[in-house]
């Protein structure tokens, strides 16, 4: 029976069908980014598969193919793939219901507001179909069925599902796309040849297009009869040669940049990359990539995207992975390709992650992250000697904008990771006392603060606060500014952690200025013998003060490290900070 049944959209995807339809949209050819990349997972699934179970396919592997076509009468565009196809229960259930999370995500995020440069950023998979189309067909034969059926949807709540009355077409889908009326400027092999160009460079399938082309050697009097000549051809419109296979000097900036913008849907830029051939122990290939700023849902658990994408010759598997199995949480905004030969292919999930050679390759890939990170604050540093590099470099990329981005990641890594602490500690950035004063988005690393120590000097100073504002004027420092003294300023609530882990660089103990007992260096004779006849001058004052503040403080001292305040309050050496009480205070809220 080809009788066509009707369906109700799960109520979200008629949110998110609304959402976009109504959007003022201006980037709608994310269209083509969506729909290409569903054929092309369409076509790496049956892949995969097919590596493991030969009679899958009985048709050789290298005719897998994407093929677009368009029709400016009919006003149609279609994007056709020999993948794996759709039965029909999963053409109901997959085009009718939203199951991935980053798209609940997206919809929590925009609630009712229609703010539609969101969706570029989340990617709506399927549905950006309907930022050009007011009607979508899809065709597909799954290679699980014997029949085709076909799919249909004027994004009016429902749709519909009926057996294609054209049974002799072949494995995979087809989407056809109704175009609106105000999207009619895609229906050009110019238009379509672009977003190829622009979506398609990372696709490792051929993508092909009919196109016009007319024989070479015709002359002007001959252009009547040209016309009657032009021929159409279906010819690969995309380049396949994935950009991690080439050489590095083989590539040029536009294609890091495609690759980038097809691994990262949140951020539009990277500061910097790293591509290169590992060989030894293991060999593969690589780029990996900091993008210009970090997700929104980076540590969180649910995040189901994979950071790196594995590929075991050309096949991609990183869906095998847990997040963190090739790099760690603090290197985690690393976005990357990694394309190895050694590693067998049908390789059970549990037996990948315990692989030797995925330890390797984690290594590896740990080592050139940080090389990539060493070299955004080397550059910054060359800059600071010699101004006019700065004309020289092509990346206008700076460490202060890596660090303000991802400050924390390598907090993060000081932490929890022993394994690489040392390396990580010489990329820690800190404002203080001395670069606030000279420009308020200044850093300076603990190995320049050292450098600048003063004589008589021999911990490492520092300051925690809710903000720059309100310990630059803490009376804590008056005595040090007075002695010329650095002082960091620790900002963030993971400060503090980061200072019980640290405790020393370069053998300087860190101290905390807020603390009791402080010693500035070595206290000269004179200030010792003024501060202990002050102490019994004023012990009067202090048996009093302690009495009636003893509910609020422990101790009332006698010090010398004011000079214009009269008082101030510290922590009692060995109990928690002010700034920490503060921080627990609003963990425990
Ligand atoms: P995602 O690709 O992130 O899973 P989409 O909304 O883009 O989300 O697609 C939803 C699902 O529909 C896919 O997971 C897939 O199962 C199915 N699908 C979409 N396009 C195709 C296709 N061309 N061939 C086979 N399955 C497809
Ligand atoms: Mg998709």
């Amino acid at each position: 029976g080809s009788t066509e049944e009707s369906f109700e959209f799960q109520a979200e995807v008629q949110r998110l069908m609304n959402i976009i339809i109504h959007s003022l949209y201006s980037n709608k050819e994310i269209f083509f980014r969506e729909l290409v990349s569903n054929a092309a997972d369409a076509l790496e699934k049956l892949r995969f598969l097919s590596l493991t179970n030969r009679t899958l396919l009985d048709d050789n592997l290298e005719n897998l193919k994407i093929q677009i076509e368009f029709d400016p009468e009919e006003k149609t565009i279609s994007i056709e793939d020999n993948g794996i196809g759709m039965t029909r229960e999963e053409l109901i259930n997959n085009l009718g219901v939203v199951a991935r999370s980053g798209t609940l995500n997206f919809l929590e995020q925009l609630k009712d507001q229609k703010d539609s440069a969101l969706i570029g950023q989340f990617g709506v998979g399927f549905y950006a179909a309907y930022l050009v189309a007011d009607k979508v067909t899809v065709i597909s034969k799954s290679i699980y069925s014997d029949k085709a059926y076909v799919w249909e949807s004027a994004a009016d709540k429902t749709f519909t599902v009926k057996e294609c009355a054209n049974q002799s077409i072949g494995r995979g889908t087809r989407v056809i796309l109704h175009m609106r009326q105000d999207s009619l400027e895609f229906l050009n092999e110019h238009a379509l040849r672009q977003l190829v160009e622009k979506y398609c460079r990372f696709i490792t399938f051929p993508i092909y297009m009919k196109v016009e082309s007319s024989t070479e050697e015709s002359t002007e009097e001959e252009e009547e009869e040209l016309e009657s000549k032009t021929q159409v051809k279906n010819v690969v419109v995309n380049d396949q040669k994935p950009t991690w296979l080439k050489n590095p000097s083989e590539v040029k900036e536009d294609e890091y940049k495609a690759l980038f913008l097809s691994l990262s849907p949140y951020s539009k830029n990277y500061l910097t990359k790293t591509h290169f051939r590992a060989e030894g122990e293991v060999e593969f290939r690589s780029i990996l990539f900091i993008p210009e700023r970090p997700p929104f849902d980076f540590f969180s658990e649910e995040s189901e995207s994979t950071p790196i994408k594995l590929y075991l010759k050309r096949v991609l598997v990183s869906d095998k992975f847990a997040k963190d199995a090739l790099l760690p949480r603090w290197l985690s905004f690393v976005l990357g390709i990694v394309d190895s030969d050694d590693l067998p292919i049908n390789i059970s999930r549990e037996m990948l992650q315990q692989s030797k050679i995925v330890h390797l390759i984690r290594k590896k890939l740990i080592q050139k992250s940080l090389e990539m990170i060493r070299n955004l604050a080397a550059s910054e540093e060359m800059e600071e000697s010699t101004p006019s590099s700065r004309k020289e470099s092509n990346s206008t990329a700076s460490y202060s904008q890596f660090w303000k981005q991802y400050g924390k990641y390598i907090k993060l890594g000081v932490i929890e990771d022993g394994e690489y602490r040392k390396k990580l500690v010489n990329l820690l950035r800190f404002k203080s006392s001395k670069t606030v004063e000279q420009d308020p988005n200044d850093y300076t690393s603990l190995k320049s603060y050292v450098t600048r120590m003063k004589a008589g000097q021999d911990v490492i100073y520092y300051l925690a606060g809710e903000s720059i504002g309100s310990v630059k004027n803490s009376p804590l420092l008056e005595q040090l500014k007075a002695k010329n003294f650095e002082v960091l300023f620790l900002t963030e609530p993971i400060d503090e952690y980061l200072m019980q882990t640290l405790t020393e660089f370069e053998g300087y103990k860190f101290v905390d200025v807020s603390k009791e007992n402080l010693r500035l260096g070595q206290d000269d004779k004179a200030i010792q013998s003024k501060l202990s006849k002050a102490k019994k001058e004023f012990q009067p004052l202090i048996d009093y003060l302690e009495k009636a503040l003893s509910e609020h403080v422990t101790r009332v001292k006698v010090t010398s490290r004011l000079v214009n305040t009269p008082c101030m309050l510290v922590a009692a050496e060995g109990g928690y900070s002010a700034n920490t009480e503060r921080i627990l205070r609003a963990q425990a809220l």
